[in-house]
């Protein structure tokens, strides 16, 4: 079954928002195919996967529309753009249904009112194309071949605007984008940060050596264009890597990060610290997580997974005390600052492994009520969930974008003494097929 082209009907979907349909017995998973269409797929192997991909739609879904960006295709940063936005927030209900459905009902997804133009970090990389202008867009697939693209629309505009200026600077100047093949030429990405409260923006420039020639130019013409921009910072990467980011960093204009505010709380972002990308459905994430914590004034609650303690200080003045446990030794820097910030004095941050500083907290038999953990896609693993059982918070926050790891560790937790109250999906991610979901758990005996 070589390259051959066949009739198939799509008898359901996948997690990651394809098509399945069944080929000689086999199931495939098939890309920009919708549950109920037939199409005809061509069929093609490569070493031992049997991959195919839609040629036509014979009969189309309901939920079928026309992609609204020119890159859909090619891209990949999107894979539900041919989806209507009501058949996406139906298709991760389902997703979440089909895994969650034996503990309980699950609420409506809650989605937005108008999902484009949401993401607040922007990455382009550049290179030339074939006449030697400057282009500046994604990789494609796994190559140093670079897909320019001028507009895309679940990122902030502003930031299109000033990449494209960038560029015609570039050009005027005579400023080389990086190869990475060679290793020749200065430029290497792009980044753009934006306030979605404070309308502050940061322009970070990756670029392959130190010496940045004709500097303060390109700066004060960047500016001109653009005097929205509130810090530029030069970041030094002439490592062959495919990290976007190298270590050194120069703060060109401004403070070198921007702030913004989530929930009443400010926060500074800074080139690396990590910051949720969609700041409108945050805040509808965050307010939900802690509506289902009922939270009062004498407990003690545990963020775990922390981050740059975003979570932590938006519940602070809620309750008595917060602890917040983080890996990224920045982020919870970040973390401290950002306290220091806000004038809150009663978080306190630990720089841990969540498993460790669990097992240490049980051991030292501290009280606390409620547990907020929201980690990554990996999901959690059994040292901290075992610390979860002897800690015995009565209530649990599980928050998490990868709902089969979420679901894994549900069982674990079920099995030993919590069971599931209350299960939302929200849509963080319009677009593409990504779902983030909060599970409220209780301690079966408080109940
Ligand atoms: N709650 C935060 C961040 C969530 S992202 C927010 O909403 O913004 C998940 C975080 O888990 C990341 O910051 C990552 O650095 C951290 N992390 C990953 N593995 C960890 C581990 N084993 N222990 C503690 N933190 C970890």
């Amino acid at each position: 079954m070589k390259n051959e082209r066949i009739k198939v009907k799509c008898v359901g979907m996948d997690e990651e928002g394809k098509g399945i349909v069944k080929i000689n017995g086999r199931e495939i998973h098939v890309p920009y195919l919708i549950e109920g269409e037939t199409a005809i797929v061509e069929v093609f192997k490569k070493r031992k996967f049997t991959n195919a991909k839609v040629i036509r739609i014979v009969e189309k879904s309901k939920k079928r529309v026309m992609p609204e960006c020119q890159y859909y295709n090619k891209c990949g940063g999107c894979q539900l753009q041919h989806m209507s936005y009501q058949g996406q927030l139906e298709f991760k209900q389902d997703v979440i249904e089909k895994l969650m459905i034996h503990y309980r009902s699950v609420n409506k997804i809650l989605g937005m009112k108008d999902p484009y133009f949401y993401r607040n970090k922007i990455h382009s990389t550049l290179s030339y194309d074939k006449k030697g202008m400057v282009i500046s867009g994604i990789y494609e697939g796994n190559t140093h071949k670079v897909t320019p693209i001028e507009q895309c629309i679940i990122q902030d505009r502003r930031a299109d605007e000033i990449i494209a200026s960038i560029r015609k600077i570039m050009k005027t100047y005579k400023m080389k984008p990086y190869n990475e093949d060679t290793g020749e030429g200065f430029l290497r990405h792009i980044l753009v940060k934006t306030g979605f409260v404070s309308n502050e923006i940061m322009v970070v420039l990756v670029v392959s050596s130190k010496i940045f020639i004709g500097k303060k130019n390109f700066i004060k013409i960047l500016l001109k264009k653009h005097p929205e921009i509130k810090t530029i910072v030069m970041n030094v990467n002439n490592r062959k890597t495919s990290a976007v980011l190298g270590n050194r960093e120069m703060v060109l204009y401004g403070k070198g990060y921007i702030e913004d505010t989530l929930c009443g709380c400010v926060f500074q972002i800074s080139p690396k610290s990590f910051y949720q990308i969609n700041p409108i459905q945050t805040e509808v994430l965050y307010n939900k997580a802690i509506d289902m914590a009922k939270l009062n004034k004498n407990e003690v609650v545990l963020d775990a997974y922390c981050g740059i303690g975003t979570i932590s200080l938006i519940v602070s003045s809620k309750v008595k005390n917060v602890v917040g446990v983080e890996l990224n030794k920045d982020a919870v820097k970040d973390a401290i600052n950002n306290a220091k910030r806000n004038n809150i004095r009663n978080t306190y941050f630990y720089n841990d492994d969540a498993g460790d500083f669990m097992i240490s907290l049980a051991k030292e038999k501290k009280e606390i009520d409620t547990v907020f953990m929201d980690p990554p896609r990996s999901g959690s693993d059994e040292k901290f969930l075992s610390s979860i059982i002897k800690l015995a918070p009565k209530k649990l926050i599980y928050i998490s974008c990868n709902p089969v790891t979420q679901e894994r560790d549900l069982r674990y937790l079920t099995k030993h003494g919590y069971i599931v109250k209350e299960i939302q999906p929200v849509d963080m991610f319009p677009q593409t097929y990504h779902v983030e979901t909060i599970v409220g758990l209780r301690r079966k005996d408080t109940l």
